[in-house]
């Protein structure tokens, strides 16, 4: 059964068709890249995963249950950890902070308690926040403000606060958005090992260089449709993917 079973998926913005019958299968242990040109939808179909939209017809299933109507803090107890397109990251205070306290008064009020509670005594959250920065490769900066980093860096600390809930499905929307090369190579490898097969990924991602170095499998969205599903090699050479980026 694959961990995420998206069936025909349709949501319309006042008349705007931003998705048309969405079908997508996020297989178990895989990296699974949904690639498009701007406004294909692809963010619009996220938002559908973690409670932020629900689509108006079709279903989402996770782990054999359907998301559709849950709040974002239930989707994310159920073990869907998300990190965003901007940054967010607590500026004030340091990186072991932002770690062990993983999102006290973050955006979704309850999903901070529920967080906080399954993560236990405080003791093992710190020593789990400093694995886990050494993960990301932030153990030396643990003191240091998350304000004062770069951007890519904020990026790397993000991560390292979802990967802090050990969630089963990663969603990563344009990881390397407004990164250097040097930032987007160190992304890459970091993605590669972190949570290998133990954390099912899916990437919205622009730059192809990190897709084809990622994932598994592709899908190629178009105007809210899925032009194209396959692996990296037969959407390389798909006609249908090269005419939709061609031709915006
Ligand atoms: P992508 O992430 O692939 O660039 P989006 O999912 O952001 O695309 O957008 C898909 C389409 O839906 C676009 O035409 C966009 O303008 C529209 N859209 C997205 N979110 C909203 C919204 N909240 N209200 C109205 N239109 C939206
Ligand atoms: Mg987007």
């Amino acid at each position: 059964m694959s961990l995420l079973q998206v069936q025909m998926v349709n949501k319309s913005f006042a008349g705007l068709r931003a998705l048309s019958d969405v079908n997508l299968n996020v297989e178990e242990g895989t990296v699974h890249a949904i690639i498009g040109p701007n406004g294909a939808g692809k963010s619009t179909l996220l938002n559908c995963f973690v409670g932020r939209l629900a689509p108006d017809t079709g279903s989402v299933l996770f782990d054999g249950k359907s998301l559709v109507g849950l709040a974002p803090h239930e989707i994310n107890q159920a073990g869907v950890a998300r990190v965003f397109q901007t940054p967010e990251v607590f500026s004030d205070l340091t990186l072991e902070e932002n770690v062990t306290i993983p999102t006290l008064a973050r955006r979704d009020g309850p999903f901070a308690l529920n967080a906080w509670r399954r993560l236990g005594s405080r003791r093992d959250v710190r020593e789990k926040a400093m694995h886990i920065l050494e993960d990301v490769g932030l153990a030396d900066e643990r003191g240091r403000t998350a304000g004062t980093l770069s951007r890519g860096d904020k990026r790397r600390l993000e991560l390292a606060m979802c990967l802090v809930q050990e969630p089963k499905l990663l969603l990563l929307d344009e990881p390397t958005a407004g990164m250097s090369r040097a930032d987007t190579e160190k992304t890459i490898e970091l993605l590669k090992r972190i949570g290998e097969r133990r954390i099912t990924k899916v990437i919205i991602e622009h730059d192809m260089q990190v897709v084809f170095s990622l994932a598994h499998r592709i899908s190629v969205l178009a105007q809210g449709t899925v032009i194209a599903e396959g692996d990296p090699a037969s959407i390389k050479a798909d006609a249908r993917v090269q005419e939709a980026y061609l031709g915006g």
